[in-house]
């Protein structure tokens, strides 16, 4: 007997309540400004913004405002396609350290023609510098910037 193979489509409808620091964070973002929060005791400034460190155990309510230029920690070439990402391949993912935080935020980069492997990989390195490109009309999510593309 054939083995039967059903295929099917499941949906995931969600809400996410963003409480006051992702809030805050977000709405930064509607005048293209990224802001993070600094740690009193070990002195880090996290972003994305967040309520409390989690090597010190303390409450962060200083909130700093780091550029929209950083460097590149890692980052991947996505070539095939899978459910539920970002944009259609190929296209760059990177863990991205803007300046003035002591993490980095994962992000696109791009800017430049992503289907030639050979130019990806000379154009993006760890420790490249990139900055953010930013939508028109922003709506204070993470999509309103764009990309990343390099300085
Ligand atoms: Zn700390």
């Amino acid at each position: 007997m054939e083995p039967r193979i059903l295929k099917d489509t499941i949906a995931l409808p969600y809400q996410w309540a963003l409480g006051p620091v992702n809030t805050r964070f977000f709405q930064e973002f509607k005048e293209r400004r990224i802001f993070g929060t600094r740690c009193p005791k070990c002195g880090r400034v996290l972003v994305p913004a967040r309520a409390f460190c989690a090597r010190c155990f303390v409450p962060l309510d200083e909130w700093v405002q780091v550029r929209d230029e950083g460097t590149i920690k890692t980052w991947t070439y996505v070539a095939y396609s899978y459910v539920g990402q970002p944009m259609q391949p190929p296209y760059v993912s990177a863990l991205i350290q803007l300046d003035g935080a002591d993490t980095a935020i994962p992000h696109l980069v791009a800017g430049f023609d992503l289907s030639n492997l050979e130019e990806v990989r000379a154009r993006i390195r760890v420790g490249t510098r990139v900055r953010a490109v930013w939508r028109e009309d922003t709506e204070g999510t993470i999509l309103d910037i764009r990309y990343f593309e390099p300085v």
